[in-house]
């Protein structure tokens, strides 16, 4: 069993998703889970998948329930760059189809896919192919005998024990771990105790997080706890929302812990009745392309003259309201002052040239 022993060492083995790497000394990467049924592979559902990419979702989980879907992935995985994750229960035949296919991982779970002959063919097939394989231990769905255990961080490390002994036992090693539970110190409780004993790469996440307000406020207590302690090598947030809010709120835990240093940093004021400019309905229209860029910089979006000047001097690029006009900042000099229904397009063409 790959065990640290005693001394609690964060470096994990690195495991290969696809093409990018999870553990050891690579960056954290971003996930995500597609949320609705694959029902047709569609030109609308590649765009769809490059706009999260776009964003900064770097791994992307499919629940795999049935044969269709796992041929409407497969020809997905051979349309997009973004590595694709299996995510399957019960039946074996689907994590053996998945992998016909550039499937970048499968997620399945020894103990649900039933005879020991049928997750010996899933792991043949996985080492054949050099596909890792993701544990996830829920909470919520404990094996029978680990369901009632008063200490649920430890029940869940025993779970993935256990999972892990199976796969060892098959000769595979090319593993990462989930730990979740609804409950945050639960989370945190089981990764840090997995994270002492074991090299794996660890997947965090708090499950069923709730909706937006909860959900990143529950992700982001975990993830700041786990993370300023080296635990953790790809994360999810895990929203009743959408998927590009739980990828933008997995950058923005990232960078304000100073683990992404990519992207654009968005500075905005919250208006309040002094604004001049409307920043909300601004952010409404721009946000996502904002979000999509890939440029290294700093865009305050400011209501009115108090802050705003200031904040937009000190961005990269800064629009502020003035009265009845917005005025554009670039490094730190005011460039323009016009309508605000002029100023969106100015304000990207700006940052074009940046
Ligand atoms: S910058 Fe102006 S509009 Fe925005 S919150 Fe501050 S005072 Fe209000």
């Amino acid at each position: 069993m790959l065990e640290k022993g005693p001394a609690r060492a964060m470096q994990t083995k690195t495991v290969l998703v696809g093409s990018l790497p999870v553990g050891g000394n690579s960056p954290l990467s971003i996930q995500s889970m597609w949320k609705k049924p694959l029902s047709g592979l569609t030109e609308e559902l590649v765009a769809e998948v490059g706009g999260l990419a776009s964003l900064g979702c770097d791994i992307l989980r499919f629940a795999v329930p049935d044969m269709g879907s796992a041929e409407v992935l497969g020809g997905l995985a051979r349309r997009v760059a973004i590595p694709l994750v299996a995510d399957i229960h019960f039946d074996h035949k689907l994590a053996l189809r998945c992998m016909d296919f550039p499937i970048a991982k499968i997620r399945i779970n020894p103990g649900n896919i039933g005879a020991r002959w049928k997750v010996e063919e899933v792991v043949r097939k996985a080492l054949d192919k050099n596909i890792p394989i993701r544990v996830g231990v829920n909470h919520g769905s404990l094996p029978k005998h680990l369901a009632d255990e008063a200490d649920s961080a430890a029940a869940m490390v025993k779970a993935a024990e256990e999972e892990i002994e199976v796969l060892e036992s098959l000769g595979f090693g090319n593993i990462v771990i989930s730990l979740k539970s609804s409950d945050t110190e639960s989370t945190v409780a089981a990764n840090r105790l997995f994270a002492r004993r074991f090299a794996y790469p660890l997947h965090i996440g708090v499950t069923e997080a709730g909706p937006l307000i909860p959900g990143v406020v529950r992700s982001t207590l975990a993830f700041s706890s786990l993370l300023a302690e080296g635990i953790g090598n790809t994360l999810r947030v895990s929203l009743s929302d959408t998927s590009e809010a739980e990828v933008l709120t997995a950058r923005e835990i990232l960078s304000a812990l100073g683990l992404r240093k990519k992207g654009i940093r968005l500075v905005s004021c919250p208006r309040c009745g002094r604004a001049g400019f409307d920043v909300h309905g601004f952010l409404a229209k721009t946000q996502r392309r904002l979000m999509a860029l890939d440029k290294n910089l700093t865009v305050a979006v400011m209501g009115c003259v108090v802050n705003g000047p200031g904040e937009a001097r000190h961005a990269d690029l800064g629009i502020t309201g003035a009265g009845n006009k917005a005025m554009i900042f670039r490094r730190g000099q005011m460039v323009r002052s016009l309508p605000e229904e002029e100023a969106i397009e100015f304000f990207f063409a700006e940052l074009d040239g940046m």
